[in-house]
């Protein structure tokens, strides 16, 4: 279970963060999510509401972000977002690489009071 692990130091991360502005209350969470990352949203939010319970950050909210996916042409450098399907250049039809682009995880903003 990907997401587990992912949640748990997501926690850790918001309640280290809250105590150290001295907040009440977690009510918002807004995380980026690279399209590339496996990561499902939904598992997340459902961890996280199991987890949270009894912290600072119990009943908040998590909005999700997605990044699309950033590809490079090998042939001719041309940078693209990841088509639905394969990963094909839609200038050269060569074959696209990852950039790195869209596999993104980090905690954007919180909102705390
Ligand atoms: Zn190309």
């Amino acid at each position: 279970m990907h997401e587990y692990a992912v949640t748990q130091s997501l926690l850790k991360l918001v309640v280290d963060e809250a105590k150290r502005v001295e907040a009440s209350k977690v009510l918002e969470i807004r995380l980026v999510i690279g399209d590339l990352s496996t990561i499902v949203d939904d598992s997340v939010q459902m961890y996280f509401d199991i987890m949270s319970e009894g912290t600072i950050a119990q009943g908040a909210k998590l909005v999700f972000r997605r990044v699309k996916a950033e590809f490079k042409c090998r042939e001719c450098g041309e940078v693209f977002i990841k088509p639905t399907t394969g990963f094909d250049c839609p200038k050269c039809g060569g074959l696209g690489m990852p950039t790195g682009v869209g596999k993104e995880f980090y905690i954007e903003s919180l909102e705390i009071e």
